[in-house]
């Protein structure tokens, strides 16, 4: 059986109004989306709730993160999203946060959020140019205006949990960075193009970029970027909390809007069903869930003979489990591998120049 799960995804709106088109929810292999119902029903919300309970008592588990996730959140309406805390914080010692595009964020829903205690991840790719090359509505228009109207609403408050870039090699890494500053995130993701083997990320060196934006953050510390501070955090001996670094990441899984159990939506790009578990939690406990050989496989640090002889192996931990796909199987390698060996050496190589100097002090 598989760790416990410590992060629920829940997916309460299964549509977006916004079409971006490096999206990896829609614009990918697995396309059963489709057919999902909206919006999460309330028997749905109660049958997690029921199922996260028993979890809880099951393994002692001190606290439970539950993500509101879509498509987008918001669409569900504020309504629905006070009803799932309240339903889900009865059922056990919650956490919530909300990932958003941003375009629906008022200061009403904003207050409503922050009484809630669910914190706001946004989604935003660096300045104007970089964001709307790729967030743009159906009729080809550009969200950046509204995203940021909705950011500048969480900025200084506690509500706000941080912002979500994803990386396109087009964009000048450190501009990019500093494009998201004037926010004041409490913390930046860098996302990069979720892609495979089969399917690879637009060519090029996300090594480079990385590397630089990395420079950049290293001097100034302006905000966390997770994905830095993980490196330096595996590479000094710490468990790694970030899915795609270490081999320590807390255990999670997708509740799909009409309740089916999935592993990931991130395997969206590998082939249709990828994430499939076969169970929905209104007749499976989560407990059934990790005995699922796709979830055992996701959270197993089991990785191929290329990154059990790689002597970054602690610290990248073969990457995140969807880019290893290639043709039938997920033992491989990265498919950004090359990239990730040289942004953790790079990593590596300035933070022990820093330690050694402290030494010699
Ligand atoms: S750098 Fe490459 S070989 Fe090494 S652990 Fe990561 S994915 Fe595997």
């Amino acid at each position: 059986m598989g760790r416990p799960f410590r992060q629920l995804i829940l997916k309460t709106h299964a549509r977006c109004d916004l079409a971006c088109d490096h999206c990896y929810v829609y614009t990918m292999r697995d396309q059963r989306w489709s057919q999902r119902p909206r919006v999460m029903s309330s028997s749905v919300l109660r049958a997690v709730a029921l199922r996260l309970e028993e979890h809880v008592r099951a393994h002692s588990l001190s606290s439970v993160e539950v993500v509101f996730h879509g498509g987008e959140p918001l669409l569900a309406g504020v309504d629905h999203l006070v009803e799932a805390v309240r339903v889900l914080s009865a059922a056990g010692p919650v956490r919530f946060a909300l990932q958003t595009n941003g375009v629906l964020l008022t200061s009403a829903v904003v207050d409503v959020l922050a009484d809630l205690g669910v914190r706001v991840g946004v989604s935003l790719d660096g300045d104007r140019s970089a964001h709307d090359r790729h967030r743009r509505r159906a009729d080809g228009s550009g969200s950046y205006d509204a995203v940021v109207a909705g950011v500048r609403l969480l900025v200084g408050r506690p509500v706000f949990a941080g912002l979500l870039c994803t990386v396109d090699l087009r964009n000048d890494p450190v501009r990019c960075y500093e494009a998201l500053l004037p926010f004041s995130p409490p913390a930046v993701d860098f996302l990069l193009p979720n892609a495979n083997w089969s399917s690879p990320p637009p060519p090029g060196s996300y090594a480079d970029w990385l590397c630089a934006a990395f420079d950049r953050w290293y001097l100034g510390g302006e905000t966390q970027v997770r994905m830095f501070a993980e490196i330096i955090n595996v590479l000094l001996g710490g468990q790694s909390s970030v899915e795609g670094f270490g081999t320590s990441a807390p255990a999670s899984v997708v509740i799909e809007t009409d309740g089916s159990l999935e592993v990931s939506d991130m395997l969206s790009s590998a082939f249709e069903g990828a994430a499939a578990t076969g169970l929905n939690v209104r007749t499976s406990s989560f407990d059934d869930a990790l005995l699922v050989p796709g979830v055992v496989a996701h959270q197993s640090d089991a990785l191929c003979a290329s990154c059990d002889a790689c002597d970054l192996r602690k610290v990248c931990g073969g990457g995140v489990y969807a880019h290893r796909y290639r043709a039938g199987s997920f033992l491989n390698p990265s498919v950004y591998c090359a990239d990730l060996y040289a942004l953790i050496s790079h990593v590596r190589e300035r933070v022990s120049r820093d330690v050694a100097q402290l030494a010699v002090r």
